[in-house]
């Protein structure tokens, strides 16, 4: 059985763990590590079988811990060759991160200690955005986070995961009428910024399938976005889809606070 958990989600701060009994990795490192220790005592998360830290791109919010990541917890961080070039020069990492590098090949299946990971890249706003297919004793979870649009590609991946871990950044009309400038605004509706819950939805439609068994939204914006609405504007895309009740679990990921542990 495999764990998982946000310790938070959204522009204040991102990271995942997945994990089962023997070893996990984490996504992104945009949470301290003080959190992210408490979080593994609480729940008798063993820290040393934690095999290594995915990048998905080198946004603050998702690394803005990852030097104390490498420097407290020692974990190899793996990432794209061009998110590896972005942090080798980045003030946040550039001092700790040198011995810690390894990069996952182009198109290809990374071995990190058992776990099989495969990157995509996604459209967004960094110099190069990825989401991530996971597969570890045998369960599928595939997380895109910060993407401008669902490309054919993730769709491709997300059509054939057990558990999805998807953006559900916006409502279009709480930003539309929201306090943003318009330039921000623009920013975070086009194909290169973030997804709107309408457009999660729209994929959702697509990507539902019947080996889904978990969907968690996340990256859900404070100021344009709330819970109550982004978890409507999935839920009634899969009951459209012909999604039976109790079939897939639904569920938003908190921003500034760790949300339970769910088993996988
Ligand atoms: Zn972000
Ligand atoms: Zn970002």
């Amino acid at each position: 059985m495999l764990r998982f958990f946000s310790l938070s989600s959204g522009s204040c701060g991102n990271c995942y763990y997945l994990g089962s009994q023997d070893k996990g990795i984490l996504i992104d490192a945009g949470a301290s590590c003080r959190k992210l220790v408490k979080m593994f005592k609480e729940n008798n998360i063993d820290a040393s079988t934690v095999m290594g830290v995915l990048v998905t791109h080198s946004h603050l919010d998702h690394i803005k811990f990852l030097g104390s990541f490498c420097k407290k917890l020692h974990k190899p961080v793996y990432t794209t060759a061009v998110i590896d070039e972005v942090l080798a020069g980045h003030s946040f990492t550039s001092a700790v991160i040198g011995p810690y590098r390894n990069i996952i090949p182009d198109g290809e299946e990374a071995d990190i200690s058992g776990i099989s990971v495969r990157f995509f890249e996604v459209p967004h706003d960094a110099r190069q955005t990825v989401g991530y297919a996971i597969t570890m004793d045998g369960h599928r979870f595939v997380i895109m986070t910060d993407v401008g649009r669902v490309t054919e590609e993730a769709m491709g991946y997300a059509s054939r995961a057990d558990t999805l871990v998807i953006e559900s950044n916006y409502d279009m009309n709480m930003l539309m009428k929201g306090p943003y400038t318009p330039e921000l605004k623009k920013r975070i509706a086009e194909g290169c910024g973030h997804l709107s819950n309408d457009e999660c939805a729209a994929a959702l439609k697509k990507i539902v399938h019947p080996g889904l068994k978990n969907i968690f939204l996340c990256h859900l914006s404070e100021n344009n976005n709330t819970p109550e609405l982004a978890y409507a504007a999935s839920s009634s895309a899969l009951q459209e889809a012909g999604v039976e009740k109790g079939t897939v679990h639904l569920r938003c990921l908190p921003r500034t606070y760790p949300s339970p542990v769910f088993n996988l």
